[in-house]
């Protein structure tokens, strides 16, 4: 729908899947990614979660759209209010993204690493810094053994924060702390979570 032409981060999980591997593809890019949810709504040896601005284009990724199928379950979206800070992703990672992939059995993380979720890209209203990336990232990489671990460049579209953010992001795969700026806390974002976590409690049961 206008930012892509191949999906890398879906062609490399359908791959994978193909070989018998189970797979979590986790995306904070800023746009939810409409694409990958789609190719996998369906299954469950894809999970597929996604932080994203609420109401941003394309519009999709609800609370509610959370699979179907044998795909019930194995989609997680966390619409995100404006401003919402790095430290309600990292807490969401612990206490519902973790237990997710531990109870999906997934063997293979890809991260798709989309920057514009930070605080001075000129296309969105997220609240995050290139600290809160490295360490948003050192979270998601404890999730599966290493060597096991991809993640794919999406968007990002202030240069400089998409410089910093990609280094910082590098950095944390490979051991190395690089903050260029400091990660946030506070602000929004806990409320929005805590709605998902109520919703899928008392649907997904
Ligand atoms: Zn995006």
């Amino acid at each position: 729908m206008g930012f892509c032409i191949y999906n890398n981060a879906a062609i490399a999980a359908a791959s994978l899947a193909a070989a018998g591997e189970r797979v979590a593809i986790v995306d904070f890019d800023a746009h939810h990614g409409n694409g990958t949810s789609d190719a996998f709504y369906e299954r469950d040896d894809v999970l597929y979660v996604s932080w994203h601005q609420n109401h941003l284009f394309p519009g999709t990724g609800r609370v509610d759209e959370w699979g179907s199928g044998d795909g019930l379950g194995w989609t997680l979206n966390m619409p995100m209010p404006e401003g919402a800070t790095g430290e309600h992703y990292r807490r969401s990672i612990e206490e519902t993204v973790a237990p997710l992939v531990e109870s999906h059995g997934s063997t293979w993380l890809i991260i798709s690493a989309g920057f514009d979720g930070h605080r001075k890209d000129p296309l969105t209203d997220l609240g995050l810094t290139s600290g809160d990336f490295a360490d948003i990232t050192a979270d998601l990489i404890q999730l599966v053994e290493p060597g096991h671990r991809l993640a794919f460049l999406e968007g990002g579209y202030d240069l400089e924060a998409l410089a910093e953010s990609t280094a910082a992001t590098v950095g944390a795969i490979v051991g190395e702390k690089i903050h260029p700026e400091v990660p946030t806390h506070g602000g929004p974002g806990e409320d929005a979570l805590a709605v998902v976590d109520i919703l899928r409690s008392r649907f997904l049961t």
